[in-house]
């Protein structure tokens, strides 16, 4: 069963001011914070504003504005927080068989240490 949007998210909180975040990255339509449970020295979150639950849903529905927007700002991420040198890693978890726990799309990007091999 595909995850269906709910604004009662905790992204969406963060979107709307109700919950604080600590912010690395403000665009028009997009939004990077650092994960409150970081698995890496560097773990920081980029989320678009738009109420999208995951990446088909946002490359199926956004605007070109917004896929413009979201794309650069997780380069512009991965260059203010310094891990683009060395190498990082992105992640998008989508789904209950990718343990999707905030059904609002975001990319994970970690870095700052060697991460390993990933794939099962
Ligand atoms: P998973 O927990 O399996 O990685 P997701 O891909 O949905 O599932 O990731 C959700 C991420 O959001 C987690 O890494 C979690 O630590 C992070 N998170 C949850 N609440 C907050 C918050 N208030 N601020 C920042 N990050 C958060």
């Amino acid at each position: 069963m595909p995850y269906s949007y709910d604004d009662q998210n905790i992204f969406a909180k963060i979107l709307r001011g109700e919950i604080p975040n600590d912010t690395v990255l403000e665009t028009e339509h997009s939004l990077a914070f650092r994960d409150i449970q970081p698995q890496a020295p560097v773990h920081i979150l980029v989320i678009p504003r738009g109420a999208y639950v995951n990446y088909d849903d946002f490359a199926t529905n956004a605007t070109d504005a917004e896929i413009l927007d979201y794309t650069r700002a997780i380069s512009k991420v991965c260059e203010i927080a310094g891990v683009d040198p060395d190498g990082f890693r992105m992640i998008s978890n989508a789904g209950e068989n990718g343990v999707q726990e905030v059904p609002h799309l975001h990319v994970h990007i970690l870095g700052g240490r060697p991460l390993g091999r990933m794939l099962a």
